[in-house]
C-alpha cells in the first residue's frame, strides 16, 4: 500500500483525489491546507494528519521519512502559482509529486524541475484527464487513420459560468491562476495538441477578464477556439434552459460528443501513474508554452481566423 500527502486539501478538486487514492486502494497519511475547511476527509480518510502550517507538515513528513516511514507520492492540488514550489517540497522529500493542471505557468519553470528530477532521482506526474477520456482516445485513433489529409477545421468553444467569487478568488488574479486562458483553457489545449499533433501558429484575438478568444494551428487542424466564463456569452437557447454551461467541439463541422465519462478521470489518472504510466514533464510542455504565449501577448483581430462568438 503506498503511502500519500496531499497539499491543498481544502479545495475544490482535492476530494478528487481523496477519491482516486481510496479507489485504487492506497494511504493518504497527511494533508495540508491553510484553510482548516476539511471535514471532507472524514468521508475518505478520518486518521490522516492534518496541518494548516506548513513548517508543522514538513516537519511531520521528515519524522516520518527518519523512522522509515516516508510517503511515496505528494499530491498538488494548491492554486497554480504555487505547484512548483510544492513540486520541489515533494521531490526533496524524496516523494514523487502529483500535480494538478497548468503543471506550471511558464515553460521554463519546467526546465527546473527536470532538473530537479535528475539531481533527486523522483517523478512528477501530472493530471492531463481528457489524455484519458475514451472519447478522445477513440477520435485520435480515427484521426491517425485519416492522415495524411487536408488540415481538419476546428471550432472549440466553451462557457462555463462563474460567479462573482471567482474574481476576488485566487483564479482570478493573473499572477495566480494565469487568466482565463490558462485556467480554463489548458485542458483543452493540451487535448487539441494530443488529438493534432505540433502547434504551429497562436494568435489571441481578444482577452479580457472573463473571455479569451484565439486562433491555433496544429500539425493536422485549424482551430478557432473561444473560452469564457461570463454567462452573458451563453447562447440565448442555452441560457433559456437555464444552462449554465456550455461546451462544443467541431470538427469538419461536425459535432464530437464528449460530455459525459469525465467523473472517474482522476482515479484513472491515478491507476495510469501507480503502474508507471503517468504523463510526465515533458508531456506538458507545449500546452504550457501554448498558454504561457496567449498570456503574453497583445490581442489582435483576424478576419481570416477568429471565432464566430467574437463579433
Ligand atoms: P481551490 O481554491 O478550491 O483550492 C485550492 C486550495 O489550496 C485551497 O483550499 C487553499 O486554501 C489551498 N492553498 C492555498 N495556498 C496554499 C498553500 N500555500 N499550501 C497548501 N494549500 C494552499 O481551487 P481548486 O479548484 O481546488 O484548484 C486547485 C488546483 O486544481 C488548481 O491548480 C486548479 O487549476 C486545479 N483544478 C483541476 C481540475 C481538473 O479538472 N483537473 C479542476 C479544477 C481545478
Amino acid at each position: 500500500m503506498k503511502k500519500f500527502a496531499l497539499v491543498g486539501a481544502a479545495g475544490y478538486i482535492a476530494p478528487r483525489h481523496m477519491k482516486a487514492i481510496k479507489e485504487t486502494g492506497h494511504d493518504l497519511v497527511a494533508c495540508l491546507d491553510p484553510n482548516d475547511s476539511v471535514g471532507i476527509i472524514d468521508s475518505y480518510y478520518p486518521n490522516a494528519h492534518f496541518f494548516t502550517e506548513f513548517e508543522r507538515f514538513d516537519r511531520h513528513l521528515d519524522k516520518r521519512a527518519r523512522s522509515g516511514e516516508g510517503l511515496d507520492y505528494i499530491s498538488i492540488c494548491s492554486p497554480n502559482y504555487l505547484h512548483d514550489s510544492h513540486v520541489r517540497f515533494a521531490l526533496r522529500s524524496g516523494s514523487d509529486a502529483i500535480c494538478e493542471k497548468p503543471l506550471v505557468l511558464n515553460p521554463w519553470n519546467i526546465d527546473g524541475l527536470l532538473d530537479m528530477e535528475k539531481s533527486t532521482g523522483r517523478k512528477v506526474n501530472t493530471i492531463l484527464q481528457l489524455r484519458l477520456h475514451p472519447s478522445i482516445i477513440a477520435l485520435r485513433e480515427k484521426i491517425q487513420q485519416q492522415q495524411p489529409k487536408q488540415k481538419f477545421e476546428v471550432d472549440l468553444t466553451y462557457i462555463t459560468s462563474r460567479g462573482q467569487w471567482y474574481q476576488a478568488s485566487w483564479k482570478g488574479d493573473e499572477k495566480k491562476s494565469g487568466g482565463i486562458a490558462t485556467n480554463i483553457g489548458v485542458h483543452f489545449f493540451d487535448m487539441l495538441h494530443f488529438l493534432f499533433g505540433d502547434l504551429q501558429d497562436n494568435q489571441l484575438h481578444f482577452s479580457n477578464a472573463t473571455t479569451a478568444s484565439g486562433y491555433l494551428e496544429y500539425q493536422h487542424a485549424r482551430v478557432r477556439w473561444f473560452l469564457s466564463i461570463d454567462e452573458k456569452s451563453l447562447p440565448a437557447q442555452v441560457r433559456l434552459k437555464g444552462q449554465r454551461t456550455y461546451r462544443s467541439i467541431t470538427i469538419d463541422g461536425e459535432e464530437i460528443e464528449f460530455s459525459g465519462g469525465f467523473t472517474d478521470l482522476h482515479t484513472m489518472s491515478y491507476q495510469h501513474i501507480l503502474s508507471g504510466n503517468g504523463f510526465g514533464l515533458e508531456d506538458n510542455f507545449v500546452a504550457i508554452k501554448t498558454v504561457s504565449d496567449i498570456r503574453n501577448m497583445q490581442p489582435k483581430s483576424s478576419l481570416a481566423h477568429q471565432h464566430p462568438f467574437i463579433a
